[in-house]
């Protein structure tokens, strides 16, 4: 097989699902909602399907999306990163966030050109960059306090350590806030710095933003296309599958200047070619209803992020009153918790060329059937050790079921 497949073969998604199908745990692992879409959506998508006036809903529609759907996005987008978004030109519907990550830097990344990828990272970022011809620079977050119940807000780049990452060859660097696994979202000021070395190095911004209306009491989602200088070297990639709590749909999309779009639009159009339309319909009518709910307590996308607060907040007293100090996440749907009391008052075996973090997830699956994912999955192996004192439980679950998996 080609050598450009060499040394990326591994995917924890598709080792520990592996784990979850045999041993049938209580499954925290794999970040997917355990209830219903929004009725709305669901009803959109059955009616697309089933429409026998308009077939044209099933059958191919335009490659860079669905014209219903990009007039949708760039509705919703408009608004919020407060410029028109033009349509056809500034926005690409993907198959999922995943394929717009891939496409985007499959098309601005040339063989030599490194990429900074902050860490902790979602995963893929690391094996796209490579396929690309890239090479990954990593710059982990660091934690200022590790004692005690933290906050994701306590794990903060270096400056120094990011502005010495940069360099003539940096093409780009990718930011997920809020992030995965962490929940750190990110403050203005913190995006400013990583803008300043963007401008000063000429590089482009991926920002991965799909908790993007996943945010707590106390923070709010910026976006990094909204500071000044920024639309113009930016790339920012949203999924309906966290959206609209649908994420087997597999509908992502990126919005951004033309010029930038453009390489990922080439690769989109030889590779996917275009995605499902009835999908693309549910999801723009999806849009288009949260549109008229805004501002309501019926808009979905502001409601969802106020029920998940609660499960963050039972969760978190869940894993403090078992002694798993977690680290508070202030967005997206993601904890980790501290797991060296436990591991070293436990005989966790395994085999001990793995992590402690891997190690730890199998035997919790095995013998105490809860599984989550080890973290140091999402570290470069230089900076694994960070990682691997974590576990990542998925919190969007309906609330008896964390109540079960907890006692
Ligand atoms: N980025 C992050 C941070 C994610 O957690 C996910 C979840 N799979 C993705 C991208 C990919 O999203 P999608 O399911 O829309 O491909
Ligand atoms: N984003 C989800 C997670 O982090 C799903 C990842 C996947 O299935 N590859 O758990």
């Amino acid at each position: 097989i080609a050598t450009k497949t060499h040394g990326i073969e591994k995917s924890v998604w598709v080792e520990f699902i592996q784990l979850a199908l045999e041993v049938k745990p209580l499954n925290l692992g794999q970040g997917f909602p355990d209830f219903a879409a929004p009725d709305h959506v669901r009803k959109a998508l059955s009616e697309a399907a089933s429409s026998e006036s308009n077939f044209l809903l099933n059958q191919y529609t335009r490659s860079f999306g669905h014209p219903r759907l990009v007039n949708a996005i760039s509705k919703v987008y408009s608004k919020v990163v407060g410029r028109e978004i033009n349509p056809m030109t500034e926005v690409l519907v993907t198959a999922g966030a995943y394929e717009a990550l891939f496409v985007s830097i499959m098309g601005l990344v040339n063989p030599g050109d490194e990429v900074i990828i902050i860490e902790p990272f979602f995963d893929c970022y690391v094996p796209q960059v490579k396929l690309a011809g890239g090479t990954p620079v990593f710059v982990p977050l660091r934690p200022k306090k590790t004692e005690g119940v933290t906050n994701s807000g306590d794990w903060v780049l270096d400056p120094a350590e990011l502005a010495a990452a940069f360099n003539s060859k940096t093409k780009a660097i990718v930011v997920n806030t809020p992030n995965n696994p962490l929940g750190k979202v990110y403050k203005k000021e913190e995006l400013m710095m990583i803008a300043d070395l963007c401008k000063k190095y000429n590089s482009v911004a991926i920002m991965d933003e799909v908790y993007e209306w996943m945010t707590y009491t106390g923070q709010e989602h910026c976006r990094m296309a909204t500071l000044p200088g920024m639309w113009d070297r930016c790339i920012t990639i949203g999924s309906a599958g966290k959206t609209f709590s649908v994420t087997g749909w597999k509908i992502g999309w990126a919005y951004g200047p033309a010029h930038l779009l453009k390489g990922a639009q080439v690769v989109h159009q030889h590779s996917v070619y275009t995605c499902s339309t009835p999908i693309q319909e549910a999801v723009a009518q999806g849009f288009e209803k949260e549109l008229e709910l805004y501002g309501t307590p019926e808009c979905y996308l502001q409601s969802l992020a106020v029920e998940l607060e609660e499960k963050r907040d039972m969760v978190v007293k869940l894993l403090t009153d078992a002694g798993l100090n977690p680290i508070v996440p202030e967005g997206g749907y993601f904890i980790l918790a501290d797991v060296r009391d436990i591991v070293n008052k436990v005989d966790i075996g395994g085999d001990l060329n793995e992590r402690k973090d891997f190690r730890f997830v199998k035997w919790l699956s095995r013998n105490r059937k809860l599984q989550g994912i080890p973290p140091s999955a999402f570290y470069s192996p230089q900076h694994g050790d960070i990682g691997e004192n974590y576990i990542r439980f998925c919190f969007i679950k309906a609330s008896d079921l964390v109540f079960r998996c907890t006692d």
